[in-house]
């Protein structure tokens, strides 16, 4: 019987897995164990559940657009447990000038797509907003080189487009500097835009007519844009596991080395012992995964080590509501850099995801570090919590005492995709043709959202598959 190893228990190694699970459902004769490091299986997903609430330690919800995380929650059974985000209070908010002000109405990741919203906000100056309207004239770039994200925003819609609106929200996402993110692997829809109308505004208008006319034609989905499990992303893991009887999950399984063998490939695990295999998906962190094939691919093990990690630390806070002196009215807030506070962003988690609290408290979740600051998310959970209660004093007029408060240090965790990322990754994966048998998966190569992790997982669970298939004289 020919097997499988799959070295990382995070989600890409998990959609893996799980995938695997299906095809020996419908009768593949393989066999298939996966080796995760730590002692719990679901990387960066991680939920604490505790006296009625809901606590993700890493990431807390998904894009719905991108299908690959819907379709796994639906074929696990999940489709009950999904959630979207609060229809009642969808307000963003951007802390500006010592105080906080609201997205305009028609700001579609930092384009402005309705007029009178963005004349009438206070969010820009007036020079700002005529900077900004200039992208109706400005040219598109010539070539198709990869530039940072700063460096796009800048030419097409100035310094406090770049300064208010990309650089909290959407390098934020990414945790990322803006002059060294690279525009290409993080929001290609940009980049299309630009390639396709000329102008983002354009582009953006001309989409959301094509939405409208779509919509009639298409059934009706009532998915908001972020969607999560009722009691977090963790059932996902769990039901992964347990709808996978036929795989074998094994924790506490650090792989420190693999090695190719004449007929197949030989792991090495830390504690000294070895599993064979006829294929590998390694879906572990680039760095590790540098680590692991260095003794086999030394030029790609290079490529990978240049792939940056950077961290943060999400703090969360539980109050009771009655007395609770905010409102809380929107789904939280985003902090430019130039505003010099420790936090980066307030999820409102209560209100953006209600079923997380229980009847009677809210709760907030604070994200810090990143590129920009990095050095913050380092510091002790004490001074965590002490920076953290005295920016939301200072910027939402919290003065009560948290019922509890859990720091959360995610240390070189977040992948950064610098500027020619994806160059870096085609090199990696032209090199790895040398390794029939070995799938690479993950955060690290062609997405950072769960939805393309769980993607790029059933990529490699694909490709395992079909290599081992092509090898075998009948189909396995
Ligand atoms: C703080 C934070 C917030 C985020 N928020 C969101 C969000 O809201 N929405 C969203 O879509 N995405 C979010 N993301 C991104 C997303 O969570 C990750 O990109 C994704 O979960 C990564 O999955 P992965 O399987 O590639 O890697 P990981 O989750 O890192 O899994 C890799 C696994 O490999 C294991 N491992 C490591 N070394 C070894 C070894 N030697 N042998 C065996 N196993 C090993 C690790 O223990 C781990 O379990 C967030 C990320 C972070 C850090």
């Amino acid at each position: 019987m020919k097997k499988i190893i799959i070295i990382g228990g995070g989600i890409a190694g998990l959609a893996a897995a799980y995938r695997i699970q299906r095809k020996i459902s419908e009768g593949a004769n393989l066999e298939c164990i996966l080796l995760e490091g730590s002692d719990q299986f679901g990387g960066k997903i991680s939920t604490e559940k505790s006296d009625g609430f809901v606590i993700e330690r890493g990431p807390d919800s998904f894009i719905s657009q991108k299908p690959a995380a819907m379709q796994l929650c639906k074929q696990l059974g999940l489709e009950d447990r999904l959630t979207g985000t609060n229809p009642n209070s969808p307000k963003t908010f951007v802390y500006t000038g010592g105080k906080l002000v609201t997205m305009p109405d028609g700001l579609s990741l930092m384009i402005p797509t309705k007029f009178l919203p963005f004349a009438l906000t206070s969010l820009f100056s007036l020079p700002g907003k005529i900077r900004m309207a200039l992208d109706l004239l400005i040219p598109r770039k010539d070539g198709d080189s990869d530039e940072s994200l700063a460096s796009f925003v800048r030419r097409r819609m100035g310094e406090e487009a770049l300064s208010k609106m990309a650089e909290p929200m959407l390098a934020g996402i990414y945790a990322s500097d803006p002059e060294k993110m690279s525009i290409g692997s993080t929001f290609p829809m940009f980049v299309e835009t630009e390639r396709k109308y000329r102008s983002l505004i354009l582009g953006m208008l001309a989409r959301k007519k094509a939405m409208l006319i779509n919509a009639g034609k298409r059934p009706h989905t009532s998915h908001s844009l972020f969607m999560t499990l009722k009691d977090g992303l963790g059932e996902m893991v769990d039901a992964v596991i347990k709808k996978s009887p036929n795989i074998q999950f094994k924790s506490g399984a650090k792989v420190a080395a693999l090695e190719k063998k004449k007929d197949g490939w030989n792991a090495k695990l830390g504690n000294g012992s070895e599993c064979q295999a006829d294929a590998i998906i390694l879906a572990t962190p680039g760095s590790i995964t540098a680590k692991i094939i260095k003794p086999i691919a030394p030029d790609s093990a290079e490529l990978l080590d240049r792939i940056h990690y950077v961290s943060t630390a999400t703090v969360t806070l539980g109050y009771k509501k009655e007395g609770f002196s905010h409102s809380l009215d929107g789904f939280g807030f985003v902090v430019p850099k130039a505003e010099g506070r420790s936090i980066l962003a307030c999820t409102w988690t209560s209100s953006k995801f209600p079923h997380r609290a229980p009847e009677g408290y809210v709760m907030l979740r604070c994200y810090l570090g990143g590129a920009l600051q990095e050095e913050i998310a380092e510091k002790d959970a004490e001074t965590l919590e002490r920076l953290v209660r005295n920016d939301l004093q200072e910027i939402m007029g919290i003065k009560e005492t948290p019922i509890f408060c859990k720091v959360f240090k995610n240390n070189k965790s977040n992948v950064q995709y610098h500027v020619n990322h994806s160059e870096r990754i085609d090199s990696i994966m032209e090199d790895l043709k040398n390794f029939p048998g070995l799938f690479l998966a993950g955060s690290a190569y062609r997405g950072i959202g769960i939805p393309d992790c769980i993607q790029n997982g059933n990529q490699a669970a694909e490709s395992a598959f079909d290599f081992l298939n092509s090898k075998s004289h009948v189909s396995i």
